[in-house]
């Protein structure tokens, strides 16, 4: 076929909105998983991985078939053996089921659940956004409906953006309901907006019998001018709503969060009720859109052919994050300099420190070398670029007295130490050199 020919001459390129993740940008990431790791550790959050492939109903039951996620992004696509599949477009629904799959209510309650892995939406790529992006998520699923567990996942975002020294951000809140004054304030917005249907965008009209909450959510020019005068759901909430949402601002207040009531917050998912997050980079970055988002969703386990089970959870885009700190030159912190570089001069030293390195590695101990190269001044001019903190030489001479020169390359100084002491030696010294964080 000479076209596919012609093609593969171009080379190949990622997919688009498809990224790669570069060496280079790899400490970006190795920080976001160290921080996400450290908070779920602190807060008693353990992993749960399910599977990238789902049942495609499963979003559609919980998500919502009219959602954005499920009816525009959703990457669904039937198998040769008939299944209808979909890559997941977010974690919740998949962790649900997990959760009653594997009956883990009976491993004690609330379970406290962490996630982080690649997501797939086929949304229109920009700075940030990719089709394949990676979500942090902290679920607490089971257990009394307690508002000060919304406050927690609040808590722990917050905690993650410290981590990564994201400084600058805003926090959106709102409550949406429950069963009993949801619907009330549907009926109130329906009509409220069958008034004025003319005005509305194309979309909008259609959203407006499937469900009226998602004209909040609308960003045409038009629809945005009629959210103005739209009624207010923090004014329609039942009783026990009202007081459960000015519980997860007393207790955000307690650990000194601040945050803005944004009453046209819907969030565009069917499964949340209650309360719904959402976290932007104030400034320039915000155009990033929301960096960490979520909400309360009791009514999920439900739709899955589970019991009612109270939840609350959220999930934070890495990528996102991660521009944040670049936009903001927030450089992750430089390796910890537990790292050895091992030079050498001439063809013979070349031999034994192929072995040597072997031997080093073996025991752990990170080396790097230039053995391709012959001058020690270029060796050792790589040994800068990659950061080590201690140098290894080794030559004739070092051969002959069974030693390694080992020099320490902050302060230049050096010695020679018998060949078989080398790695202790090694280790005594990474020992002193203190924790300059993580690597
Ligand atoms: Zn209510
Ligand atoms: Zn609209």
């Amino acid at each position: 076929m000479p076209q596919a020919k012609q093609e593969h001459e171009k080379g190949f390129r990622a997919v688009k909105g498809m990224h790669d993740v570069l060496p280079s940008d790899q400490p970006y990431w190795d920080r976001l998983d160290a921080a996400a790791r450290d908070i779920a550790r602190a807060y008693g959050f353990s992993r749960l991985e399910p599977p990238i492939l789902e049942d495609a109903d499963l979003y559609k039951k919980t998500s919502g078939e009219t959602s954005d996620v499920v009816s525009k992004e959703m990457y669904a696509f039937r198998t040769k053996g008939g299944d209808l599949l979909a890559l997941r477009p977010e974690y919740t629904p998949g962790t649900a089921r997990a959760y009653l799959e594997h009956n883990l209510s009976r491993a004690g309650q609330p379970q406290k659940l962490f996630s982080m892995g690649p997501v797939f939406r086929h949304d229109r790529p920009q700075l940030g956004r990719y089709r394949q992006f990676t979500q942090i998520g902290f679920e607490t699923v089971a257990g009394p409906n307690d508002p000060i567990y919304d406050a927690e996942i609040i808590h722990v975002f917050t905690e993650l953006l410290k981590a990564l020294r994201i400084d600058q951000w805003k926090l959106k809140v709102n409550s949406i309901g429950c069963r009993v004054c949801r619907p009330l304030y549907k009926k109130q917005l329906t009509n409220y907006y069958k008034s004025r249907e003319k005005e509305l965008c194309a979309d909008c009209k259609e959203r407006l019998a499937a469900n009226p909450l998602r004209l909040l959510d609308c960003k045409e020019a038009s629809c945005e001018a009629l959210k103005e005068k739209a009624p207010n759901f923090l004014d329609k909430l039942c009783a026990t709503c009202a007081e459960h949402f000015k519980s997860v601002l007393e207790y955000l207040e307690e650990v000194g969060t601040m945050y803005e009531l944004e009453s046209r917050l819907v969030r565009g998912l069917d499964y949340y009720d209650r309360t719904v997050f959402e976290f932007y980079a104030a400034g320039e970055e915000e155009a990033l859109g929301a960096i960490a988002a979520g909400g309360r969703y009791d009514y999920l386990m439900e739709m899955i052919g589970g019991h009612l089970t109270p939840a609350v959870g959220g999930a934070a885009g890495a990528e996102r994050l991660i521009a944040v700190m670049k936009a903001r030159g927030i450089a992750p912190p430089p390796r910890n300099g537990k790292r050895v570089f091992l030079a050498h001069a001439g063809s013979l030293a070349k031999r034994k420190a192929f072995g040597l390195l072997a031997e080093l590695r073996r025991q752990g101990i990170a080396v790097s070398e230039a053995l391709s190269r012959e001058s020690l001044s270029a060796q050792l001019k790589a040994a800068d670029k990659e950061s080590a903190g201690l140098a290894l030489i080794l030559g004739q001479k070092e051969i002959y007295e069974h030693s390694v020169i080992i020099r320490d390359l902050r302060t230049g100084l050096q010695e020679a130490v018998p060949r078989d002491r080398i790695a202790e030696e090694i280790k005594k010294r990474f020992a002193t050199m203190g924790h300059a964080g993580h690597q």
